[in-house]
Parts: structure tokens; sequence; C-alpha cells
């Protein structure tokens, strides 16, 4: 039912994870997709997945923080595919600190990739959306309760709102949507690569659904905030977490 063929859309931090979830279920959908990430060949494999699914991928190497590299990725999404109609800000990185051993250059890694990466691929990406658009923010519960050992994490998500509510009202007016899904706990190899057994379970045991969510289930979201479904909603942050912050 959602078709997105003609659309083109970039995805950042796609060559894993939650990422590249998104990446897939845009391309099934009919999307064109730049799949940007660190490491370009990494990149490569989930285009090779995709272009196996029927539809057309680039992949591009873009650090989120740079902003070279970004307005770079948005140069390669025109000169491939000629426009750009999505953007999935959803590139980031959630390392556990104690704050009393938080340096400063942990405090500024997380704000430059998860906040200001945010805000330069949304700025470069606005500017060539000449026909409407969709940015959609890929934030956490993190951004609405407290994590211990997460205080930057948490900072930079619930910059990651405020940020979709403000841009929503400087982008209305040229029919651009922004929007943002804030997932709970999701099984991806950055979030459970290192989960003990006994971490998964309690972690399990916290959500009313009874199950860790999968890429999928925030693809989902992401893929409803793309479509015609959703083109009178903007500054909302969607949260997919089975019912985790309901307790
Ligand atoms: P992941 O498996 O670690 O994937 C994140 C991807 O982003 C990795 O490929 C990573 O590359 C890349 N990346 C890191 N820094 C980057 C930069 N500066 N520029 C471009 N790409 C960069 O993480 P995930 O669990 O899929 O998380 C994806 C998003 O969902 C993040 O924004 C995260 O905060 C959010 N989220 C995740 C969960 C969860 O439970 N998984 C919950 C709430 C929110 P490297 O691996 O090389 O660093």
């Amino acid at each position: 039912m959602i078709d997105l063929k003609n659309k083109i859309a970039i995805v950042t931090g796609a060559k894993q994870g939650i990422g590249k979830g998104i990446a897939v279920m845009l391309a099934k959908a009919g999307a064109k997709v730049v799949v940007a990430d660190l490491d370009i060949d990494e990149c490569q494999q989930v285009c090779d997945e995709i272009k196996k699914i029927g539809s057309q991928a680039v992949a591009v190497k873009c650090d989120v923080s740079q902003k070279k590299d970004v307005d770079n990725m948005i140069e390669m999404a025109i000169k491939e595919f000629g426009k750009l109609d999505i953007l999935v800000n959803n590139a980031g990185l959630y390392p556990f600190t104690p704050f009393d051993k938080m340096s400063e250059d942990d405090w500024d890694k997380v704000i430059d990739v998860n906040l200001k990466g945010t805000f330069l691929c949304s700025q470069s990406a606005a500017k060539v959306m000449v026909d409407g658009g969709r940015i959609i923010d890929i934030s956490s519960i993190a951004s609405v309760v407290g994590f211990a050992g997460l205080v930057h994490y948490c900072a930079s998500k619930g910059g990651v709102n405020a940020m979709v509510r403000a841009l929503a009202l400087e982008l209305a007016p040229r029919k651009i949507t922004v929007n943002a899904v804030a997932p709970g706990a999701i099984q991806t190899p950055g979030a459970s690569g290192s989960m003990t057994d006994e971490v998964l379970k309690q972690t399990i045991a916290m959500i009313p659904l009874s199950r860790m969510g999968q890429s999928e289930d925030i693809a989902g979201a992401v893929l409803y905030l793309a479509s015609d479904l959703s083109s009178y909603v903007t500054g909302q942050t969607i949260v997919v977490d089975g019912g985790w912050i309901l307790r």
C-alpha cells in the first residue's frame, strides 16, 4: 500500500542495525536509496542487498559530524538520482560512560555525531528539497526518560526532539515535514553486541510487550513518516519501544 516509487532517500549510519533496516524497507517500498556510513565497503554490501530486491542504491562514505562529508553526500544523491525527497538521520553513538569519568572529548563526540550531525544533514538536505520533503530523525526513549551512564546521549537525543519541533515550524511553509522516531531497546550490533544473557533477560523484563525490538519495528514507523499517509504530521516524536516508558 505504501508506494515510494520515484522517491529518493538518504539514510545515515546505514551499514548495519536500525539504519540498514530502514534503508532496506524504504527500498522495498520502491525508493532509491543513498546508503551512507563511515565504512563505504559495508555500505556497498547493503546496496548489493537492495539491488537484489530490485531497487537502486548508492554507497557513500559520510561522517555526519563533518560538514564537508555531509555536503558531499547530498551532492552524490543529486548527481546519482537528480533530487532528494527523504532524509533519515540515523547515525548515532551511545557509549556508556559514568558522569564523573566523562571527559570533554566523550561529551563532544556524542553531541557532534548525534546532535550536530543531525543539524548538518538536515540543513544541507533541506536546501535541495525543492518540492517538499521528509526529514526523519532517529531519536531514543533516552530523550524522554533518564539513563544512568548516558548523560551526554540523553542530552543529545533530547536536543534532537527539540530540534524536530523548531525545524518543523521553519520548514512547514516549504512542505517539508520534520519528525522523529524514538526507539526503545532494539537488537542491533551497536546495542546487543556486548549484552550478556543476564542483561538481555533483565531488559526484556522491563518491556511490556516482552521482547527486544527489531530494526524492522523502527523501519515501519519511518516508512509511515516517509509516506503520503503522514502528510499532515509534523514536529512529532513517535515512541516505538514495546511500551517500556509507560511504566
Ligand atoms: P549501530 O548498530 O551502532 O549502528 C549505527 C551506525 O552509525 C554504525 O554503522 C556506526 O558506524 C554509524 N556511525 C557512527 N558514527 C557515525 C558518524 N559520525 N557518521 C556516520 N555514521 C556513523 O546502532 P543502532 O543501534 O542501529 O542505532 C542507530 C540509531 O538508533 C542511533 O541514532 C541510536 O542512537 C538510535 N537508537 C538505538 C537504540 C537501540 O536499542 N539499538 C535505541 C534507541 C535509539 P560504526 O559502527 O563504525 O561506529
